[in-house]
C-alpha cells in the first residue's frame, strides 16, 4: 500500500487525536514533535514526514498544538 499523510477525515486522524491526547496527560509537552511522530510511526501506511509537515503548516509546531489543531479542526466541521 502507498504511505498517506494523515489529515482531517483520515482513518487515522481520530486515532492519531485520541492517542496524542491520552499521552499528553501522562507527560508534557516538551516543545517537540516527538509524541507525534512515535504516535504516527506506530501506525501503518503512515507518510510521516509529509503528515508532520502538513500539521505544521497549519500552527501544529509542537505536540500540544498538534493536539489543539485537531480538536479546532473537528469541531468545524460540526
Ligand atoms: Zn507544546
Amino acid at each position: 500500500m502507498e504511505k498517506e499523510i494523515v489529515s482531517t477525515g483520515h482513518p487515522h486522524w481520530n486515532v492519531l487525536r485520541i492517542q496524542l491526547d491520552e499521552e499528553l496527560r501522562i507527560q508534557r509537552c516538551n516543545g517537540s514533535l516527538d509524541i507525534t511522530e512515535r504516535i504516527l510511526i506506530s501506525l501503518p501506511n503512515v507518510d510521516v514526514g509529509a503528515t508532520l509537515d502538513f500539521l505544521i503548516e497549519n500552527e501544529g509546531r509542537c505536540d500540544c498544538e498538534i493536539l489543539h489543531l485537531m480538536y479546532a479542526i473537528n469541531d468545524s466541521c460540526y
